[in-house]
């Protein structure tokens, strides 16, 4: 079984065969761009929109160079100079967009379930560049090409997600992908920033860091959310870096060869202490980002194959 979707909306209705098939992909167009050579233009002659409804840095980035290095016609919908300020629906402006007929449309909002409404609604393939605290599912896929690379394989893994889970849509991607893979996953953090009834979801739960990173293979850390919180969910951010902020103190616990992920943008000083985060030793937040280029470069790839496949007219696939 390959990845067979129309869409990619999220991790949580994709087979493990499928995430397998995406990271795969993903790890030939990772192993050419090291070596520096050139993808075949598998886009060409397909338009992609990137619509951005909240701030990116990387995720807008990497996707703009991911459809550029196979051939496709990207253009970056500026929101902030769109109808949208004029007060136009998410709605009205993918129909809109939709009209001009594009191939490929990445959209990011700050709504949970956006995303998956707006793929109702038009006729090309949409991929979730991030939707409220709901699902990042690109992000778990280079994480988890990232873990791959760097452990030798995706199971059996001890895995810590540390910090925000509650406001993160990072950590539930994870949570669902890295879940489906049969690794022991441990969220860890203050029960504030801990969703009500994470105990149920397979997981094991900790808000000691040292306790919860003991013996970890990965420790994923997570940026404190502030723009999705409403009230004090931490005493202030000296008080929480001292008790769940990674340093080499609480790192120790982890096994010696464990990994350190971040998603970023990084709180350095909060969620995690500078030194290691620069740590060429531990630290794969740079190959992280690495990854995302070719994750999302396997993504659109393969979306585009199963919309050629499906030919027309378009929707043949679920
Ligand atoms: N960049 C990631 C996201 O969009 C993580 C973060 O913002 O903290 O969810």
């Amino acid at each position: 079984m390959t990845f067979r979707a129309r869409h990619l909306l999220g991790i949580e209705p994709l087979a493990p065969d499928e995430i397998t098939a995406l990271i795969d992909r993903a790890d030939t167009y990772a192993g050419m761009a090291r070596r520096g050579e050139a993808p075949a233009p598998v886009l060409q002659g397909q338009t992609q929109i990137n619509m951005f409804f909240e701030n990116s840095t990387r995720t807008q980035a990497s996707f703009e160079i991911a459809g550029k290095r196979l051939g496709a016609q990207v253009m970056n919908m500026g929101v902030a100079s769109s109808s949208v300020k004029k007060g136009e629906t998410l709605i009205d402006t993918a129909m809109t967009l939709n009209a001009m007929r594009p191939d490929l449309l990445v959209v990011r909002h700050p709504s949970s379930g956006a995303v998956d409404l707006l793929a109702e609604k038009v006729t090309c393939a949409v991929l979730n560049a991030g939707d409220g605290r709901h699902e990042h599912p690109t992000q778990a896929l280079l994480d988890a090409l990232t873990i791959r690379r760097a452990k030798g394989r995706l199971h059996r893994l001890t895995i810590a997600i540390c910090g925000d889970i509650a406001h993160s849509r990072v950590a539930r991607s994870n949570i669902l992908l890295l879940g489906k893979l049969e690794n022991r996953l441990r969220l860890v953090g203050p029960p504030t920033l801990m969703p009500p009834g994470a105990k149920d979801w397979g997981v094991e739960v900790y808000d000691d860091m040292t306790e919860g990173l003991r013996d970890a293979d990965v420790v994923m850390m997570l940026r404190l959310q502030k723009e999705r919180m409403d009230g004090g969910f931490i005493p202030s951010e000296r008080e929480y870096f001292h008790r769940y902020g990674l340093d080499a103190g609480k790192l120790a616990a982890a096994k010696d060869d464990a990994i350190v992920m971040h998603p970023g943008p990084m709180n350095r000083g909060v969620e995690i202490d500078g030194t290691i985060a620069d740590d060429i030793n531990r630290s794969v937040i740079q190959e992280q980002v690495e990854m995302g280029v070719a994750v999302r470069m396997a993504a659109m790839d393969l979306l585009a194959a199963n919309m050629r496949e499906a030919n027309t007219p378009r929707g043949v696939l679920t």
